[in-house]
């Protein structure tokens, strides 16, 4: 009986085996947390294998990843082993191993973004100097190593100062204000000493934030998301808003600064441009993730395509999708520890509940094993016809939250 093969089957153009499904290549990440665990489940819907390196038994990524490698991402020979296994190797946190993975690429070892990239963002004060140089608006900056070049920076720039670490910074952890300058050395001991370095910036009194996902392809080409709004409190991101209220030349104008620090970066993935909107209409850059981001969570419910399956097309070399929204309006609201242990779950639990009842509503529960305040334990998003009923329905959400007898 004559063979049902088509003369050529598609090949993954190594000299390999023909091609199953959208790739053979087996992606590696970095981290397991939630951002990864939404990468697992966008490679899963596609039947991407991917396999995870975390130290943290049961972490979030864990039950949805093909494997979960138990070892820790900054250690460089747990780094080297787990990138044996993988075709592409990837981060869903940038506070990982960067010497190595510098290592690893001249091994030829494919790392997306680039070691070099996860080496500029992953010190911010480094970062800053990158941006400044590529003539990315900022807020000034200024490193500081004593007190005496605080209280210095603290004349130039004024108070509030913005004091921040400039490593291992995320949710805020971090950063601290100085009201004065006699508020400068207990801010300083706060953040652990100079001995971590740390640097300062111009407080930055913008009249909203605002964020841009950028995805670039293996082949450089961008494609950009609707800007949105992110709201914080406290640092920590709190709600996100999908597109910004914003007139359409500051969508623009936010969108080609984004797109430019981008392209000042190496390697292939979704990137987060995190901006200040100020009140005379500028826009200065805050921070950039190299990877998905809080700030596109929504991506999931409210684009053709979301941030986590953008991502995975841009290192694997496959066609970026089609970033815009797929309804008018999308709110997402990160569910936070308000307590600690059973308490925090309890409180959480009541919460997720009544979103079950909400049209256009859908849950994110990370299954982080434990619960701590101010701890991002999963998120909500709402999808609607509008901006005003998208927020409506989150507020009265919230609202009878707070009533509910406990
Ligand atoms: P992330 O979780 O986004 O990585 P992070 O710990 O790196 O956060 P930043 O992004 O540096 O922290 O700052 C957190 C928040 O603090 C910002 O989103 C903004 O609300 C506020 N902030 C940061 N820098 C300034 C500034 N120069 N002036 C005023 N507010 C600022
Ligand atoms: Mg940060
Ligand atoms: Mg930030």
């Amino acid at each position: 009986r004559a063979s049902m093969q088509p003369a050529a089957l598609p090949h993954d153009g190594q000299g390999g085996p023909p091609v199953h499904g959208v790739t053979n290549t087996v992606v590696g990440v970095l981290g397991g947390g939630q951002l990864g665990k939404m990468l697992c489940q966008a490679s899963s819907q596609m039947g991407i294998r991917i396999v995870i390196l975390d130290p943290l038994p049961g972490c979030p990524a864990s039950s949805v990843s093909d494997e979960h490698v138990v070892g820790s991402f900054t250690d460089g020979d747990t780094v080297r082993e787990f990138a044996k296994r993988c075709g592409v190797l990837t981060v869903e946190i940038e506070h990982v191993d960067a010497a190595t993975l510098e290592r690893l690429e001249k091994q030829g070892v494919d790392c997306e973004p680039k070691a070099s990239t996860i080496m500029i963002i992953q010190d911010k004060y480094r970062q800053k100097r990158h941006f400044s140089k590529c003539g990315i608006p900022l807020p000034d900056f200024m490193e500081v190593d004593t007190l005496h070049s605080i209280e210095e920076a603290g004349e130039k720039f004024g108070y509030p100062l913005m004091v921040k670490s400039k490593r291992l910074a995320y949710d805020g952890r971090g950063n601290a204000v100085a009201k004065n300058k006699e508020e400068l050395s207990s801010v300083v001991a706060s953040l652990g000493g100079f001995e971590h370095g740390l640097y300062v910036e111009r407080w930055t009194p913008f009249v909203k934030e605002l964020s841009v996902i950028v995805a670039r392809s293996r082949d450089s080409s961008t494609v950009c998301y609707p800007v949105v709004e992110t709201i914080h409190k406290e640092n920590i991101c709190h709600v996100v808003e999908a597109p910004a209220e914003v007139p359409d030349k500051i969508k623009k104008l936010a969108t080609s600064v984004a797109e430019k620090a981008i392209k000042s970066l190496e390697g292939a993935g979704v990137f987060a441009v995190e901006l200040f909107l100020t009140e005379d209409n500028q826009i200065l850059l805050n921070e950039v993730a190299p990877r998905p981001h809080n700030s596109g969570h929504h991506t999931i419910e409210s684009c053709y395509t979301s941030q986590y399956e953008q991502h995975l097309r841009a290192i694997l070399g496959l066609p970026l999708g089609d970033p815009s929204m797929k309804a008018p309006a999308a709110i997402m609201y990160n569910i936070l520890g308000e307590d600690e242990g059973e308490a925090g779950f309890y409180l959480a639990h009541q919460l997720i509940r009544r979103v079950l009842d909400i049209p256009g509503a859908s849950v994110h529960w990370y299954a982080k094993p434990e619960m701590r305040k101010q701890r991002k334990m999963g998120h909500i998003t709402i999808v609607g016809s509008s901006k005003i009923s998208v927020k409506s329905c989150l507020d009265n959400l919230l609202q009878s939250n707070s009533s509910d007898p406990k």
